[in-house]
């Protein structure tokens, strides 16, 4: 990054991407080994919609593609307050659980919860709301209701670090794409210096993404530099 940089080149600075979040919360950390379909969004960052996809309860946080691919919302340095990263937990949204809850009757929330949660996720959600463990549906009151279907569909994470570049699977920021030919790859600050991979401000989600930039920047570059010599 020095030498680019020395060459004349914007470097935005650098940060672990795609890393495995922390939590000092023990509620979480103690779900360790738990895993399951999450939805997690950081609007106005992220997409509002983005596909649920796997999470890993660690004995440190937060791991699994979920994790991982909203990470760079923490981990990049920024002037302002970072947005929260909010979870919604399985496979049903707001209304489902809404639906679900209305049945009414003595079965207990724990009981409707784990239908679709693992056990022990639905006891932490249940403690995180203020909800009594053997609360029936009946017995569910207005208040206790609005903030488990919060905790179940809109958790803000308790992120409080990552895992940094030990665990991240690509860095963040680099040379500004500005500064490059998309074509050619040829840098516009110093002709005959061709920029490819990760040392661009560029990444992806998982999911070959990023080797699929590195290669396809690659070839350009080359083709770019070959066109330079013979031309
Ligand atoms: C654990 C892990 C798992 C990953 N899994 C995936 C995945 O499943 N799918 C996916 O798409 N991406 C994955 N990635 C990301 C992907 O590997 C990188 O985005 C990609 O390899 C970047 O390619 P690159 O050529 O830009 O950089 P690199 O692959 O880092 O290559 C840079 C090369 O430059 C060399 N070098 C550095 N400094 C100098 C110097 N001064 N002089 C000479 N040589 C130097 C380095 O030794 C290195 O060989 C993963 C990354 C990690 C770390």
């Amino acid at each position: 990054m020095r030498l680019v940089e020395s060459l004349g080149h914007t470097v935005h600075p650098t940060y672990p991407a795609l890393t495995p979040l922390t939590t000092s919360v023990a509620r979480w950390t103690n779900l360790s080994g738990v895993s399951l379909d999450a939805q997690l969004t950081a609007p106005p960052e992220t997409p509002r919609y983005s596909p649920p996809q796997g999470l890993l309860f660690t004995h440190r946080g937060f791991s699994g593609p979920a994790a991982l691919n909203i990470s760079h919302v923490f981990s990049r340095p920024r002037a302002g307050p970072r947005p929260a990263i909010l979870a919604r937990w399985g496979a049903l949204e707001r209304g489902d659980w809404e639906r679900a809850f209305n049945v009414g009757g003595r079965t207990q929330v724990a009981t409707v919860m784990r239908r679709e949660l693992p056990e022990r996720l639905a006891l932490a959600l249940l403690e995180e709301a203020g909800v009594p463990a053997d609360r029936s549906l009946a017995q569910l009151r207005r208040d206790e209701r609005a903030s488990l279907l919060t905790a179940l569909t809109a958790m803000p994470l308790p992120v409080t670090g990552d895992e940094g570049y030990h665990k991240a699977e690509v860095t963040g920021g680099g040379v500004a794409l500005s500064e490059i030919d998309p074509v050619t790859m040829e840098s516009r600050r110093t002709p005959g210096l061709f920029l490819c991979g990760e040392v661009l401000d560029a990444f992806g989600p998982i999911g070959g993404f990023n080797f699929h930039w590195a290669w396809a920047t690659g070839r350009a570059a080359g083709l770019g530099a070959r066109r330079r010599l013979t031309s």
